[in-house]
């Protein structure tokens, strides 16, 4: 279904990475004129060629349809997105301060107030970022003091919950939206932005402003405690001689628990999970209700006590030191299907591993750019072959399907010695011993 064109708002879209230039493509594929808005002119230069600045499965296709409907522009103008918008949905990012947990809302203060002060009309500003709770009111307060003579701005949220490697089919197709508005006409500006997607039946939530910012912190933190559970129960197995992946397929079978985020590995990363909790927590200490959330410092604490016991293991296959030993190392985003290397467990390990005076050739299929600029140090081969040559020993640490897809008999060929570790328990056991590898996992009993 398309948006009733008497009903439907022109949209814009300010900060366009991984949620931005999702949502803004998604919006304008559904039927809505949309103007994208970043500060960053190469990445709008981009964009407006037709080229998606980052990794995402299916949005290249997507852009290009939408930039050649002539409903999707990208620009760099305030002025241009003030004069535009009926609906603001603001996207920027919200990443972790410096020195503390807390988020660092600048971006998000910044992309209200400069779109604030050019805006002489009604208007809707729709927060996506994720963001502490009481922060919408605060924003509602501080664009009223600041509007221009005439304005109305009315503040709401609008949590989102896309993966990276599935955005599209998540923006296009959400379990549930969630609406926090604080009027009626609040409601109605957003039921009509997103009027195709709740035509599908899609379970919408129409609440306060308050809740709609917490049921995003709270399900990133539910998410992070499911994967920091399991691995708990790894760190358990590993005293104990229990296997960790058979403990999670017998719990997941339960519906109650269910099989889903109950992967044991090397834990959670990436530009979400880890910055949110903190920062959930942290927020929860400024209330003075820090006791309520105390257990995200122990589910943080589990999932990077993860990457040390990898290193550990890794030192442990290698004979206890591991100067000069040559690894490869698989992976480098913080999942797969992703380019992403904020905060990536992958990349973690290789640098410690680093560190130890190990030599690192890391290979990923998407993210070596971006982990090179973070880490320019490690080795980056082009290829999984150029990786592997003469390792000492192989080191799984992001499940692409390229890795879990490829045959141990030719890996085996190029490597110095036949010693893998696979961290996300991603491999099958059985097929690397038949090829000659002795196999470590996370986890699991090391057997012969
Ligand atoms: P990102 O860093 O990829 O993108 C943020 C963009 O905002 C950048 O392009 C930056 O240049 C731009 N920007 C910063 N200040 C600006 C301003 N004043 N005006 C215009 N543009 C500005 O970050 P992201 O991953 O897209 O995350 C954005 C927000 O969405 C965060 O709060 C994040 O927690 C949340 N979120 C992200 C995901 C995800 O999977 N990436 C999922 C759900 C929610």
């Amino acid at each position: 279904p398309s948006p009733s064109p008497e009903r439907a708002p022109r949209l814009t879209v300010i900060g366009t990475g991984y949620l931005g230039a999702t949502h803004a493509v998604s919006m304008a594929f559904l039927g809505y004129e949309v103007l994208g808005v970043d500060i960053d002119p190469h990445k709008i230069a981009l964009l407006n060629q037709g080229t998606v600045p980052f990794y995402e499965p299916g949005l290249p296709e997507k852009l290009e349809e939408a930039l050649a409907s002539g409903r999707l522009r990208f620009t760099t103008d305030l002025d241009e997105a003030a004069e535009f918008g009926d609906v603001h949905f603001v996207c920027v990012g919200t990443p972790q301060k410096l020195g503390s947990e807390a988020a660092d809302l600048r971006f998000v203060d910044s992309a209200f107030t400069e779109l604030a002060s050019r805006i002489t009309r009604k208007v809707l500003l729709v927060g996506k970022s994720t963001v502490p709770i009481g922060t919408a009111e605060r924003l509602t307060a501080l664009v009223q003091q600041i509007s221009p003579l005439g304005a109305e701005l009315e503040v709401a949220w609008n949590p989102e919950f896309l993966r990276e490697g599935f955005a599209v089919q998540d923006t296009l197709h959400p379990d549930r939206l969630v609406f926090g508005v604080s009027s009626p006409w609040a409601e109605d500006r957003l039921r009509a932005a997103f009027e195709p997607i709740l035509a599908e039946g899609t379970p919408l939530i129409v609440t306060d402003l308050a809740t709609a910012e917490l049921v995003k912190s709270a399900a990133n933190s539910f998410l992070a405690t499911k994967i920091s559970y399991i691995n708990a129960m790894s760190e358990v197995c590993e005293a104990t001689g229990a296997d960790v992946t058979q403990l999670a397929e017998a719990l997941g079978l339960d519906e109650r628990i269910g099989s889903r985020f109950l992967k044991p590995g090397l834990g959670f990363g990436g530009g979400c999970l880890p910055k949110d909790i903190r920062s959930f927590k942290h927020r929860a200490e400024e209330l003075g209700i820090g006791a309520a959330v105390a257990f995200l410092g122990e589910v943080d604490a589990i999932n990077i006590r993860r990457r040390l016991r990898t290193v550990a293991l890794i030192r442990q296959v290698v004979g206890g030191d591991l100067t000069g030993v040559r690894v490869a190392a698989l992976g480098a985003a913080f999942k797969p299907d992703s380019d992403d290397v904020r905060d990536a467990p992958a990349l973690d390990v290789a640098r410690m591993l680093y560190l130890e005076g190990a030599v690192v050739s890391v290979y990923d299929p998407e993210a070596a750019v971006n982990a090179h600029r973070v880490y320019p140090d490690l080795e980056y081969a082009s290829s999984l072959d150029q990786a592997l040559a003469d390792a000492d020993v192989t080191v799984l640490l992001t499940e692409w399907e390229e890795f879990r897809t490829a045959d141990p008999v030719e890996m085996g060929a190029r490597v110095r010695s036949r010693t893998v570790v696979d961290t996300r328990n991603a491999l099958n056991p059985d097929r690397y011993r038949a090829a000659g590898w002795d196999y470590w996992a996370l986890g699991r009993p090391h057997t012969a």
